[in-house]
């Protein structure tokens, strides 16, 4: 049993997709095992990102991440981090196969309506970054 941290990004929330994400989450068997709204501030998101510093996009990633509310989410049950991002699809929605959610739904590189952990060590950060403990359903 794993869990992965999921993100409706503001493009998302804005067009009203969570309920549509959240189907397809609870489609593929995976639990929501954790959920909030929030609006992160512009230095909460330069340190959610900071992998990303310096690089050309960085700067209108904070602004677009910043720009309305998010769903962040845990998303928990087996192959959780892997099933997810193959929910999600590539960060491209151009590249993203059929039936993910980019393809369907992302209108650009950046504004790709869903964020996902790449790995166990990022998904226990990004989880710790916006949950407390008592905040997560324990796995069963
Ligand atoms: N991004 C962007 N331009 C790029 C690459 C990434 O605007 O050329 C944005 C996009 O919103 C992406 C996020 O930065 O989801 C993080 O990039 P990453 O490479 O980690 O992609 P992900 O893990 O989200 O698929
Ligand atoms: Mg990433």
């Amino acid at each position: 049993m794993a869990n992965t941290l999921g993100i409706v990004k503001p493009d998302g929330v804005r067009r009203k997709l969570v309920g549509k994400i959240i189907s397809r989450i609870e489609n593929d068997g995976l639990i929501i095992r954790g959920l909030k709204v929030l609006k992160l501030s512009k230095t909460e998101a330069q340190k959610f990102y900071a992998v990303h510093e310096g690089k050309p996009f960085f700067n209108s990633l904070i602004e677009f991440m910043t720009s309305g509310p998010i769903v962040v989410m845990v998303i928990g049950g087996h192959g959780a981090i892997e099933r997810w991002r193959d929910l999600m699809g590539a960060t491209d929605p151009a590249k993203a196969k059929y039936n993910t959610i980019r393809r369907e739904f992302a209108t650009s590189v950046e504004k790709n309506v869903v964020h996902g952990s790449d790995g166990p060590e990022t998904a226990k950060t990004e989880i710790a970054f916006f949950f407390k403990e008592n905040e997560i359903l324990p796995k069963e």
